[in-house]
């Protein structure tokens, strides 16, 4: 396999994980089986057949590789792409597209989706990404992943099936929808992006920044910045219900080892063992 970029990987139940993210350098994150990725800072060869992409905000290290991307599936003769942008961005985006389409003399097919907060995106019937509204120094987004289903509607479930398949040939609605959050991705984002998306904190799987570790850093700056610091997750540790919560984005003034202590001793049971550093 053509090696071109680093990708961790980590599996959780039916799930693969894989990405990188560092604060400035680049940020992106795909898990395969959902077909989908978040964010475009690189694009890792082995990426090319994530058909699905959610762009959190514009930032150089989170959207430079969408070029490169779209370009490459033409290359390789994959559909177009579907890539959804925070909407302010669209028109901006595909004049860049146009001018590297002209520059590189080839065209750049993909579906380039404007979205906004509230907004949910139907992938399949089984899976819907809702958009939430995070905080940033530009407009930026997080997402939910839900598995969806229909189930008997609780009315129903004592009922034969008979009767039930009576009672759908006559019309009535038996089933509801059910969803649950998968997994959710924050972005780049103060802890505002938490707390105002509550499925961020219940969803199995949560993939937050975690820009700032060091004490002392002053967190009214950091937020100012639109970033999130240990002793913010900290202060929500109660909260937390997911299953596995991945912390990345880490800054390049800190070292892994270093990382890794400063974290550790402010959290020694890492939060029951479920914060994963993405190191
Ligand atoms: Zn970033
Ligand atoms: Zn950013």
């Amino acid at each position: 396999m053509l090696n071109n970029l680093p990708v961790k990987r980590l599996t959780f139940k039916d799930l693969t994980i894989e990405g990188y993210s560092r604060a400035a350098v680049q940020s992106y994150w795909r898990i395969p089986e959902l077909k989908l990725g978040f964010d475009l800072g690189g694009q890792p060869w082995s990426f090319m057949g994530t058909p699905n992409w959610f762009v959190s905000h514009t930032h150089l290290d989170h959207i430079a590789a969408l070029p490169v991307y779209v370009a490459r599936r033409r290359m390789m003769k994959m559909e177009p792409p579907n890539i959804y942008i925070p909407e302010h961005a669209l028109a901006m985006t595909k004049r860049i597209l146009h001018s590297f389409s002209q520059l590189d003399r080839g065209r750049l097919p993909c579906e380039l989706i404007g979205i906004a907060p509230g907004q949910e995106i139907e992938l399949s019937r089984e899976l819907v990404v809702t958009v939430n509204a995070t905080k940033h120094t530009v407009p930026s987004l997080g997402f939910v992943v839900w598995a969806r289903r229909r189930k008997l509607k609780a009315e129903y479930q004592r009922f034969s099936g008979d009767k039930i398949r009576d009672l759908r040939l006559g019309g009535t609605e038996v089933t509801e929808e059910h969803r649950h959050p998968r997994l959710a991705y924050l972005g780049d984002s103060a802890p505002e992006g938490l707390d105002q998306c509550p499925a961020m904190y219940e969803a199995e799987v949560l993939i937050t920044e975690l820009t700032f570790v060091a004490p002392g850093h002053r967190k009214e700056k950091i937020h100012k910045l639109g970033h999130i610091h240990l002793d913010d997750l900290l202060a929500r540790r109660e909260r937390f219900k997911n299953e596995l919560i991945i912390a990345s984005h880490f800054s390049t003034r800190y070292h892994e080892r270093q990382l890794r202590g400063i974290v550790e001793k402010a959290l020694p049971d890492m939060l029951d063992q479920r914060l994963h550093l993405w190191l």
